[in-house]
């Protein structure tokens, strides 16, 4: 027999409680109405009692009344019966209603710890793999060890941000962030100075279409959605080629989009890449590009926080856009 998980004893636990619950609700409730019935049939014979000699209709009236008083137990015995097999199922169903979202939330962490787990395996097993076929050499050379050492410090770098990655997914809550007015304009101008290096080192342009536009926003929140997109856009892109980040008003609130020209997303994947852990096929052939499918994910939370959205637009070989809504 299949030992019980930890949920099915849970389940029963919580059965065993509603249906405690219930039957003494159902027993007291009993035990008043026999009570009252018995009342009822004792002053009735209490008033036959009042003449000295029982008539023979008085006696059939007490074994009627006997007869009566046996019938009420056997029906409320019954009624018990009934609401406790009802109870039963009932509080079974509910039970399971009741711990559905820690189910559901313990399936989600079990799936982020494995996913989790497996993006930690794949630097470490290549670090060993390196490591081991330069041990096993004996005459490693020092251009060969100075390779071996770059090449090591790339996948540590890996994990270095697979584990801020993992840190700030973990560390941000689902609660509302604080929002206040912020100039978009000026925020992206500054993020898209910081990106800039990236930009330079792969000869990607990054035009600016900047409207001036106040929205409200939580401005780090905010700083770290347009770094995301704009460090996917630059991944994504190929060398030379140009970004285009804009900020402007639409329809009563303001859009902030960054387009590239770069590889593109499937219209079959596009639902997926705010997945955590999703990364297209076209990223995770090419291993030049380098990630681990949280940064959309974050983004987005980032966003449910600040009570909007990320939309993004892509066709294959010609680019994306994504957006973001703004109030
Ligand atoms: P990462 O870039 O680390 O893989 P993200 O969560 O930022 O993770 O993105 C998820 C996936 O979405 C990426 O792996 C990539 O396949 C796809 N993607 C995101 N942005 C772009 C883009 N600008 N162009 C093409 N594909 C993109």
């Amino acid at each position: 027999m299949k030992p019980l998980g930890l949920f099915d004893a849970a389940y029963l636990r919580l059965t065993a409680w509603y249906v405690a619950i219930i039957m003494a609700i159902s027993l007291a409730f009993s035990i008043w109405v026999y009570n009252q019935a018995a009342n009822e049939l004792r002053f009735g014979l209490q008033q036959s009692d009042s003449i000295i000699f029982r008539t023979p209709a008085q006696a059939y009236i007490e074994e009627r009344l006997d007869v009566t008083r046996q019938r009420l137990i056997g029906n409320l015995v019954l009624l018990n019966v009934v609401v406790l097999i009802a109870g039963a199922g009932a509080s079974y169903l509910l039970a399971r209603r009741t711990m559905q979202p820690i189910v559901d939330a313990l399936d989600a962490q079990e799936r982020f710890t494995a996913d989790a787990s497996h993006e930690l395996r794949t630097p470490l097993a290549a670090m060993k793999t390196e490591i081991e076929v330069g041990l096993r050499d004996g005459k490693i050379t020092k251009d060969e060890a100075i390779e071996l050492l770059k090449s090591n410090l790339e996948e540590v770098d890996r994990l270095g941000s697979l584990a801020e990655g993992l840190l700030t997914l973990t560390q941000t809550g689902d609660a509302p962030l604080e929002l206040k007015p912020v100039s978009l304009e000026e925020v992206v101008g500054a993020m898209v100075k910081r990106m800039q290096p990236l930009a330079d080192a792969k000869k990607v342009t990054i035009k600016k279409d900047l409207q001036p536009v106040i929205v409200q926003a939580n401005e780090p929140a905010l700083e770290k959605i347009i770094g995301i997109l704009l460090d996917n856009a630059i991944k994504y892109s190929p060398e030379k080629s140009v970004v285009t980040v804009k900020t402007y008003p639409k329809d009563g609130h303001s859009v902030l989009e960054v387009q590239d020209r770069g590889v593109g997303i499937k219209a079959t994947e596009l639902p997926h890449i705010f997945d955590r852990f999703y990364r297209a096929d076209t990223s995770r052939t090419k291993q030049a590009i380098s990630g681990h499918g949280l940064g959309l994910s974050i983004a987005q939370k980032l966003a449910t926080q600040m009570q909007t959205k990320i939309t993004a637009n892509s066709t294959t070989g010609k680019g994306s856009v994504f957006k973001l809504r703004l109030y």
